[in-house]
């Protein structure tokens, strides 16, 4: 029973991956089996589709569990309990895969913003000429070089086997946080037409928000970063 609210595209999903408490008797991240089962399951329902602030391409709703019944062979792994790690495998991917599309949407923002700041014309010179935006560029454009080395770094030694916990945390952090900038900047380079749909800027400027909130929260991020550090020292 529960409702895991807001699931990029719930209703045109046939499978739900789901994590469910199996063992009421033990506490904490153990009890927690992972299971992969069909939308239609008796007792499985959706919320209605939610209106966003944003990435107005994918749909979010609720999935509601009223007793639904899952059946055994549903069951992802061959063991109960492994749901958490089965999670933490799967989250620490898909942080680097949020990072790596913050990069892109950043780079997309920075040719678009230097371009309009070459061809736009105020005073007869292009804005581009003046320190002050040129300034905004060369921000932009360090912080998206620097999330750029640090997921590509975080992904070579994730594929080289190595625990990336805390680097693809580092990475989710920085990166979400740094297009958000750069979206904000794009936005003022772009002056008034940054703020008219028709450019573009807007809707990126929308759409990178959520960046900072799904696949953990900013303030999640910290928290790993922070207590894989202070375990560390401690082992
Ligand atoms: C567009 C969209 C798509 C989504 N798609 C999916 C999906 O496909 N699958 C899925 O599972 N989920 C999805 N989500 C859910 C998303 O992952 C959560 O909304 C997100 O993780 C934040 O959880 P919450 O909304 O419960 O916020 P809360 O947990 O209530 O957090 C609210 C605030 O409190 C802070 N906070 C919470 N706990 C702590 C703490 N311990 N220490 C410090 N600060 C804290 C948070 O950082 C945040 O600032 C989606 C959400 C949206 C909006």
């Amino acid at each position: 029973n529960g409702t895991k609210r807001y699931i990029t595209n719930a209703a045109k999903a046939s499978m739900f991956t789901l994590m469910a408490r199996t063992d009421p008797d033990t506490p904490g991240a153990k009890g927690v089996s992972a299971f992969v089962c069909p939308a239609d399951a008796p007792g499985i329902s959706l919320g209605k589709s939610e209106k966003k602030m944003g990435q107005q391409g994918a749909h979010i709703c609720d999935v509601i569990f009223d007793n639904a019944r899952i059946p055994a062979t549903c069951l992802l792994g061959e063991e109960e309990g492994k749901g958490f790690v089965t999670a933490m495998q799967v989250l620490e991917r898909g942080r680097l895969h949020i990072s790596a599309v913050c990069v892109g949407v950043a780079e997309r923002l920075i040719e678009d913003a230097t371009k309009y700041a070459a061809e736009r014309k105020q005073f007869g010179q292009p804005i581009g000429n003046h320190q002050l935006v040129q300034a905004m560029l060369a921000d932009c454009k360090t912080e998206a070089y620097a999330a750029r080395c640090m997921v590509m770094d975080a992904s070579k030694r994730r594929d080289a086997g190595e625990d990336v916990g805390t680097e693809s945390s580092c990475c989710k952090y920085f990166a979400s946080e740094m297009v958000g900038r750069v979206a904000d900047k794009a936005v003022q380079i772009f002056g008034g037409a940054g703020y008219v749909a028709d450019y573009g800027v807007e809707r990126f400027y929308r759409d990178v928000r959520i960046f900072r909130i799904y696949e953990g929260t900013s303030q999640i991020q910290q928290m790993i970063i922070g207590r894989n550090m202070v375990r560390e020292a401690s082992e």
